[in-house]
């Protein structure tokens, strides 16, 4: 068959295809990926892109690996579908496997994305309370800029009103708190004690809800694609404690975090805690095939056992669990594993956040963080006064490292004024040129725009 022009390709796409996120800004054509290898991506023309952004997708071994095709392959082949009504060996192994990962037992429920994951948690935490006695625990506590998914239950716990605002009115009983944010802590109070008050700051919403109210708390280790809000490990540490206190369960959403992405296998690892109950998701398949986890502390899942009907967990999704989706998780862990990928990713994130040390001296760089191989930098229009860069200037430093082939993302909100993130999260299977080549794309983009 006759290959497409690039430019016919486009308006088939606009003429049919509602994409994620933006549509077009006047003007503007998408970009129309052709293939996929390593950290790379090459367009319909033939053009390179280094994707740093991938690290938001969980495309973490990198792209193109022949193993996990031939891994979806060999089980559709054998057994293409089971619903997860019934068992099979790809769902048994991989159930196995991940409570060897979090070196704890849990009882593992599939569903297919971040968003269903989450609802499950949302929806288990209900039920538990409701079958140990006390029916009116139903509140859900999570942060302001966090992003836990995009259906009505997990876009009401985020914490970005961007993606809200035109949607409400959305699930009732959930509430949120402020996030610690070390760049704007007030003066005067060290990163420390300030992490303590932010930690307290639950505590008090707990207490003015009454805690009888409240079902569970749900945050991610740090807030990834909200704008890496890495908290100090007292925060965590405090956050369990509270929970434990009032009976709270402590939901932690590791879609982003688990399979590496801050160099260890899980994010909640950082801070010594012990979740009741933690979803992920794309990371399990390095975002190959939809599958996710809501993996379940056992004890909880007793209440689940009961005699009676009423008391089972009533949920189901036709595609959770797939069994190809299983055995790709199942190879994709094993790539992680024999090419030790998780450390890779902590020593490759001391190396980019090294290679960027210097752009902190140029005057719109508020701030540089990361944990592992996810690197926030945060734009401001003034370094006094911390005034978020506005859209054009953040823009202007994404066009510029597009057009040099590198591909970084933007977070925050714009609702809130706040939108002025950069975030680079390459696959962890980068090699050491493409780091080469992103600090330096990086460095030369911040030099244009100084
Ligand atoms: N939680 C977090 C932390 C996420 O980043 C995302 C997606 N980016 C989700 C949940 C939702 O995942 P999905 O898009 O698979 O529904």
């Amino acid at each position: 068959s006759v290959k497409q022009s690039t430019q016919s390709l486009v308006e088939k796409d606009k003429e049919h295809v509602w994409h994620h996120m933006a549509q077009y800004k006047p003007g503007s054509s998408p970009m129309i990926a052709s293939e996929a290898k390593g950290s790379w991506i090459t367009d319909h023309d033939g053009n390179r892109y280094l994707d740093g952004m991938s690290g938001l997708w969980c495309v973490n071994v990198g792209y193109g690996r022949e193993e996990l095709a031939q891994a979806a392959f060999e089980q559709m082949k054998q057994m293409a579908y089971v619903p997860m009504t019934q068992s099979h060996e790809p769902a048994i192994h991989l159930a196995e496997k991940i409570n060897d990962l979090l070196e704890e037992d849990y009882m593992i429920f599939y569903s297919n994305s971040g968003s269903d994951a989450n609802e499950v948690a949302f929806k288990i935490a209900r039920q538990y309370h409701h079958q140990n006695g006390d029916p009116s625990r139903h509140k859900i506590i999570s942060r302001y800029r966090a992003y836990h998914g995009n259906s009505f239950g997990a876009l009401s716990a985020t914490g970005q009103s961007l993606r809200k605002y035109k949607y409400e009115p959305l699930s009732s009983g959930f509430i949120h708190v402020s996030p610690p944010d070390n760049y704007r802590k007030p003066s005067g109070q060290s990163i420390e004690e300030y992490n303590i008050q932010c930690a307290k700051e639950i505590e008090d919403k707990i207490i003015w809800e009454q805690k009888e109210t409240i079902a569970g708390i749900i945050m991610e280790p740090l807030i990834t694609g909200g704008g890496v809000f890495i908290p100090h490990p007292v925060y965590m540490k405090k956050v369990e404690e509270i929970c434990k206190r009032h009976g709270v369960l402590l939901i932690i959403d590791e879609v982003i975090c688990g399979f590496g992405r801050t160099g260890k296998m899980f994010g909640h690892m950082h801070f010594d805690i012990k979740p009741d109950i933690i979803t992920m998701a794309k990371g399990l398949t390095s975002a190959y095939l939809p599958l996710s986890v809501t993996a379940v502390r056992k004890d909880i899942y007793e209440k689940f056992t009961q005699d009676g009907e009423n008391n089972h967990f009533r949920h189901v999704n036709t595609f959770g669990g797939n069994p190809a989706a299983c055995a790709v998780a199942l190879k994709n862990i094993e790539i992680l594993e024999n090419e030790n990928l998780v450390s890779r990713s902590a020593i490759l994130g001391d190396r980019l956040q090294e290679g960027l040390v210097e752009l902190t001296n140029h005057p719109y760089v508020g701030d540089l963080r990361s944990l592992g191989f996810l690197i926030g930098i945060e734009l401001v229009e003034d370094k006094n006064t911390k005034q978020p860069a506005d859209a054009e200037r953040v823009n202007r430093i994404i066009k510029g490292c597009k057009a040099n082939g590198l591909i970084v993302g933007k977070n925050g909100d714009t609702v809130a004024g706040y939108n002025n993130i950069l975030t680079l999260s390459p696959p962890l299977s980068c090699t050491d040129d493409d780091l080469g080549f992103i600090i330096a794309v990086i460095k030369k983009v911040f030099k244009e725009n100084e």
